[in-house]
């Protein structure tokens, strides 16, 4: 449940400000097709992997030379170490943080998971920020001692959206310094806008050795192909926000949608893992089922059924909108925050990231006042509605 847009998330605010076109039409003469479309995704994983006992629970990350369980573990909302070191008691080994997560203290907190001996079992990732290259030295260094580790393994550039970040020369310099310096041993980058395009420029410009991208059932079908020819590309992708926004299921569900939403995923084989965020020993024990799962019959009734409960109010990320709202409101940003708040139930975290874009002018304020919603949303989502209650709850 992790990813950096236009101007914040995750709590991690940039500051980086993006053009804006004016677009847009009404949502609501899409939506029919659109709920369609998203049925029929979750019917359809991308590609059955192997499944039975020992088939297919880890893959090769790519080129970075790791083998890692497909379930790994997302650190963003954790602050009990003991639920990372139970995880990687049961074979979880790829764990993913970031120096701004919980303003710093999520790093502090992984760090504590990992002494004792558990830092050898695990494939290290975390996080920087584009800036002038001796200020992201500096962001690395720090986090090499939040964490007290020598070296991270993987150091992926934070929340990019474009071909001219894969090509930043700053990102560049200070990177191949860091690994030179053997600080890190390779470098990656992560998405929640413009995915598409970012993975597709990985593949093509080399230097990113990983791509960490929000990838679920929801995604759109450009996503999945892209992924797919990435990881035939040695590009090791890794997912997030795999099962779309964690929303609680109603009390009464039969079946957490959980493990199949992770199947989901992984039936597409340009993942190498995932990286579900998880608090509480439970949602361990849960989600490490989904490695080596085969996506059935059931997995696709399921995921239906939460698809019903989730399809109006969780945004995909897809970044359809972007730049749709003359307001210049950061909907996918905006319908973020209000994931954290509704779907993680984690209020700081979406306070944080929700006046993160207010800090650059990109909240949901404009709505209240707004005449009508020039956002059409790819899956057909009631834009004004949803961006105003985030500014109500979050602001
Ligand atoms: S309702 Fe909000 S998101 Fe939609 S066009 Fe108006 S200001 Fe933009
Ligand atoms: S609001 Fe709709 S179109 Fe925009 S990013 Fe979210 S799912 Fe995609």
């Amino acid at each position: 449940m992790n990813e950096k847009i236009p101007g914040g998330g995750n709590g991690c605010g940039n500051g980086r400000r993006r053009f804006l076109k004016a677009a847009g039409m009404a949502a609501a003469a899409v939506a029919a097709q659109s709920l369609l479309s998203r049925l029929a995704a979750a019917a359809s994983p991308p590609v059955a992997p192997a499944a039975g006992p020992g088939a297919d629970t880890s893959r090769i990350l790519g080129g970075t030379g790791f083998r890692v369980a497909t379930i790994g573990f997302g650190a963003m909302t954790t602050r009990d170490p003991d639920v990372i070191r139970y995880a990687i008691d049961r074979g979880v080994d790829y764990v993913d943080t970031a120096d701004c997560y919980m303003g710093g203290e999520n790093e502090r907190i992984v760090g504590r998971a990992l002494e004792g001996g558990y830092r050898a079992k695990v494939v290290l990732a975390t996080k920087v920020h584009i800036a002038p290259p001796d200020k992201m030295i500096a962001s690395v260094e720090n986090s090499l001692r939040s964490l007290k580790v020598d070296v991270i393994d993987i150091m992926q550039l934070h929340g990019i959206s474009s071909e001219g970040e894969v090509l930043d020369g700053n990102a560049r310099e200070a990177l191949s310094k860091l690994i030179g310096q053997g600080k890190i041993k390779v470098a990656g980058v992560t998405t929640h806008g413009g995915q598409e395009t970012v993975v597709r420029a990985v593949m093509k410009h080399g230097f990113y050795k990983t791509v960490l991208v929000s990838y679920n059932f929801r995604s759109e079908a450009a996503l999945t192909g892209a992924i797919r020819e990435a990881g035939e590309a040695g590009v090791g992708v890794i997912g997030m926000k795999t099962q779309a926004g964690g929303y609680p299921v109603a009390a009464g569900s039969a079946l957490s949608p959980h493990p199949a939403a992770l199947a989901w995923v992984l039936g597409n084989p340009g993942v190498a893992t995932t990286i579900p965020a998880m608090v509480s020993f439970a949602q361990v024990d849960e989600n490490i089922t989904a490695r080596g799962k085969r996506f059935g019959w059931l997995d696709r009734k399921t995921l239906a059924r939460y698809e019903a409960l989730i399809g109006d109010r969780h945004c995909t990320l897809c970044g359809v909108c972007s730049g749709h709202c003359p307001n210049g409101v950061d909907v996918s940003a905006v319908l973020r925050s209000l994931t954290y708040a509704e779907g993680y139930g984690q209020e700081t975290l979406a306070r944080e990231t929700y006046r993160a874009l207010g800090e650059i002018d990109r909240s949901a304020a404009a709505c209240g006042s707004c005449g009508g919603c020039a956002v059409r949303c790819r899956v057909a989502l009631d834009v004004r509605s949803l961006a105003s209650r985030a500014h109500a709850a979050l602001s």
